[in-house]
């Protein structure tokens, strides 16, 4: 596959600001644009990003925290400009509960999408303490009443017996999802590419008379090649051995990733929320969340190449950007020193693991591994 990029449309907690928006990104690749959660306001975001609206063709959701969610039945609707009658349906992933709010939000706002779409739920058990500490708001994540008249029937996906749920496979890409540690069920999300085929060996080529151009295509499509005198050339001979595809892992809100640990060793990337800085440990767990420290830990432990932090708490501000009106806000820099802190007491060698803050529109190239 051709090139990857990672663009964040927004990077804030709780609530979209003036100056960042809630949790929203997008993974663009060959087989079109997926979109990973879809806080509020989500749909100028992309609106305002180099995104095509038309390319968009599955949308997963981490958790139906409304900075995560409260976006999407808006972006639905907004595709409905790009999209059409016969556009495939668009997929949109996310935990139990998911099928009903989307259902609910368009039926009664008698929102007329012009294209198909369907739900698949993640199903899992509904944990007691997933009540934000209200025993008795328990509420009933079951998609009850009509569906929407563009609603197609979507899978429940159990975990499975590994402990993982198998999401979906599309070409190359394979996605599986696991449960993280957060107020309410949240997920995460790893997205991996197939092996990829080796490098063809130039100088074995030339050595051998193979003249550049289709032939070289031809090998390394894995077909065998045969010369006017007969003479064969398998693909065996002159390509390498395959190379390891993509690993791109997105977390939703996280205090502990333990269950997802075993998805995302050598991950290309991790995206970690660190919604406050190290000092603030303590409230950052019993709110359910990250620090840098603790995401940088578990990069560390996974052997991943690159941590990019988000969900930062709006009081964090991006680096030169003026302070509001209380002068103590600190920066996103702050948050990525303590990433880079942790790294080096965890003996991590200098800039072996590349830690960065995203930021709203901000993009990154995902290349595979030399
Ligand atoms: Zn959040
Ligand atoms: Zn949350």
């Amino acid at each position: 596959m051709a090139a990857w990029d990672l663009t964040f449309l927004g990077t804030g907690s709780a609530y979209p600001s003036p100056h960042r928006g809630a949790s929203c990104m997008v993974l663009r690749h060959d087989l079109g644009c997926w979109v990973f959660d879809c806080g509020e306001g989500s749909q100028i975001q992309l609106m305002r990003s180099s995104i095509r609206p038309g390319r968009v063709t599955k949308i997963f959701i981490t958790h139906l925290h409304g900075d995560h969610v409260y976006g999407l039945p808006g972006l639905l609707c907004t595709l409905s400009a790009s999209l059409s009658e016969d556009s495939a349906p668009l997929e949109v992933y996310g935990p139990l509960g998911l099928r009903q709010f989307v259902r609910v939000a368009l039926n009664l706002a008698r929102s007329q999408l012009c294209y198909p779409y369907v739900v698949h739920e993640l199903c899992h058990n509904v944990n007691p303490a997933d009540h934000d500490g209200l025993s008795n708001w328990n509420p009933d994540p079951s998609a009850t009443g009509q569906p929407h008249p563009k609603e197609l029937p979507g899978r429940n996906i159990q975990r499975n017996p590994a402990g993982f749920w198998e999401i979906c496979r599309e070409g190359p890409l394979y996605v599986r999802a696991a449960t993280l540690k957060h107020r309410i069920a949240s997920f995460g999300y790893v997205i991996t590419e197939d092996t990829l085929p080796g490098k063809l060996q130039v100088d074995k080529l030339k050595s051998l008379g193979v003249p550049p151009g289709p032939l070289y295509a031809k090998l390394k499509r894995g077909e065998s090649i045969q010369f006017p005198q007969g003479t064969m050339i398998s693909p065996a001979e002159v390509v390498g051995p395959g190379r390891p595809g993509r690993k791109v892992v997105l977390l939703g809100d996280t205090c502990d990733n333990e269950d997802i640990a075993p998805l995302c060793e050598e991950a290309d990337v991790i995206v970690h929320e660190a919604t406050n800085e190290n000092a603030h440990e303590q409230q950052c767990r019993e709110n359910g969340h990250s620090t840098p420290a603790m995401a940088a830990a578990f990069c560390h432990r996974m052997k991943a190449s690159q941590l990019i932090l988000t969900h930062f708490s709006q009081r964090y501000r991006r680096p030169n950007e003026e302070t509001g009106h209380n002068g103590e806000e600190v920066t996103v820099d702050r948050l990525v020193l303590d990433a880079q802190n942790t790294l080096s007491r965890l003996g991590d060698t200098a800039s072996a693991i590349n830690v960065s803050a995203a930021d709203d529109f901000k993009v990154y190239q995902i290349s595979a591994k030399k």
